[in-house]
């Protein structure tokens, strides 16, 4: 037996040769390095439990190292690892296709493309639109989050952190206000905005698609309005855009849907995925409607990694177990059970002022703010790390980082799940009771 010890590491010792060695660009909603996970419970590396309400961002919608994604995920590895898709081609990719294309809520022919990150996904739908049509015009929303590649950070609307420093954003990109109500915006201005956009910047046929998130994700949880996605739809017919909607963050059940587009009862033309698809693996994809997704020329579309097969085979497992464990509805009691306990705390003595409870299935937020109703950063900012001293891993988001948003995995018991609250309302209580906070490390 080897007599060599593993040094101990603490958090503190980590985050020390974290900043000697990874770049302050990537930052961390925690101070703490994760040892080991199961379902929706995670131990940092000092042996602390903490209740998961993050998902690594809407990435484990089942859950930490879920049984039937580990059996799939050794069953393939003990096949192939990687054979690259555009070299020798492998049938799980082939299934998983089909079954994105039998899930997805568009009628007609589908035919999917995997790749490995959401940002990749967006690119790829854009490259695709553009070659369907000829076009080149993408109009996206303010608020909207849809990578930080050199494109997608162009797509995505909001410049700080995202578009900072980085030079030029990517032309061709145009935002359109997203109606949020309590922002003073209304569905009604966001279709005016096409209007002016339409008069001022972009002829409405130089425009290859429109792309937004059913629900926003970075961008607060902002739930798109029906008739804002049927208003997008009609443009769309009419003047030949492809309507791109961004499920990386809202999909594979989230919402008590599949599919978050599907509470709208309208059609898209192509769907992004990414995140829970795979239950922890990078892999993403666009599905869309067979005409559109030919449109490139043999080569134009791909990467070494996109599709990777064991992510292939956990993203079959993922589908299976949300269906044998019936996560949608899971989905839809885990938010009714949110709301009703965030909607309890709302006026309670020793409560911050919590504003705009909402939600869509389990994607629920609720916003934090002044006494005089302003959004309150810093706030949240205390907020997030009193959960992390009380062991929850809580996120929070929002074009004016006041948005507390819960991603708990669909899989989690009750008794975790009221752990958690628990621990959410004790962390509200610890930051209301403050002064002005002392914020760890400084990070969005
Ligand atoms: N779209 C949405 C809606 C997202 O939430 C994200 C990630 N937060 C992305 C795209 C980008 O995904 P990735 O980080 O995997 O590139």
């Amino acid at each position: 037996m080897s007599t060599v010890k593993r040094p101990v590491s603490t958090n503190h010792s980590l985050m020390a040769r974290r900043d000697a060695a990874v770049p302050r660009g990537v930052a961390h909603a925690t101070s703490a390095f994760i040892d080991h996970a199961a379902n929706a419970e995670i131990w940092d590396v000092e042996g602390r439990q903490y209740v998961d309400f993050a998902s690594g961002i809407a990435v484990l919608n089942v859950g930490h190292r879920h049984p039937a994604v580990l059996a799939a995920i050794e069953a393939q590895s003990a096949r192939f690892t990687h054979a690259a898709f555009q070299v020798m081609p492998y049938e799980s990719y082939i299934a998983l296709a089909e079954r994105l294309n039998a899930l997805a809520p568009i009628s007609g022919p589908l035919k999917t493309v995997l790749f490995s990150t959401g940002a990749e996904a967006l690119e790829n739908a854009v490259k695709i639109a553009r070659a369907a049509s000829g076009r080149s015009g993408v109009i996206a929303f303010t608020g909207g989050f849809h990578g930080r590649t050199l494109f997608t950070s162009a797509l995505t609307g909001k410049v700080r952190p995202y578009k900072q420093r980085f030079g030029l954003s990517a032309p061709g990109v145009y935002h359109v206000p997203f109606p949020v109500a309590h922002h003073g915006v209304s569905v009604a201005d966001s279709l005016r905005a096409f209007d002016y956009l339409f008069r001022a910047s972009i002829d409405p046929k130089q425009v290859a698609a429109i792309v937004i998130e059913p629900v926003q994700g970075e961008g607060g949880f902002y739930i798109a309005p029906p008739e804002l996605l049927a208003a997008l739809r009609r443009l769309c017919d009419l003047h030949g855009i492809a309507l791109v909607v961004d499920e990386v963050q809202s999909g594979f059940g989230r919402t008590g849907r599949m599919f978050a587009i599907e509470h709208a009862g309208i059609e898209p033309d192509l769907i992004t995925v990414a995140k829970s698809i795979a239950g922890g693996l990078p892999l993403s994809g666009v599905i869309g409607r067979a005409a559109l997704m030919d449109a490139t020329e043999p080569g134009g579309l791909g990467g070494t990694y996109g599709g990777n097969p064991i992510a292939c085979a956990a993203a079959l497992a993922v589908l299976e177990v949300i269906e044998t464990e019936g996560l949608l509805a899971r989905a839809t009691r885990i938010g009714e059970t949110l709301t009703g306990c965030i909607a309890g705390l709302i006026g309670k003595p020793g409560m911050p002022p919590i504003a705009a409870l909402r939600g869509l299935g389990a994607m629920v937020a609720f916003e934090l703010v002044s006494a005089s109703g302003e959004p309150d950063a810093a706030l949240t900012k205390q907020v997030t790390q009193a959960a992390q001293a009380e062991g929850l891993v809580l996120l929070s988001c929002g074009v004016f980082a006041n948005v507390i948003r819960l991603l708990v995995p669909l899989t989690i018991s009750d008794e975790l799940l009221g752990l958690g609250l628990q621990r959410l309302e004790a962390a509200l209580r610890t930051a209301a009771g403050r002064g002005p906070l002392e914020v760890h490390r400084g990070r969005e």
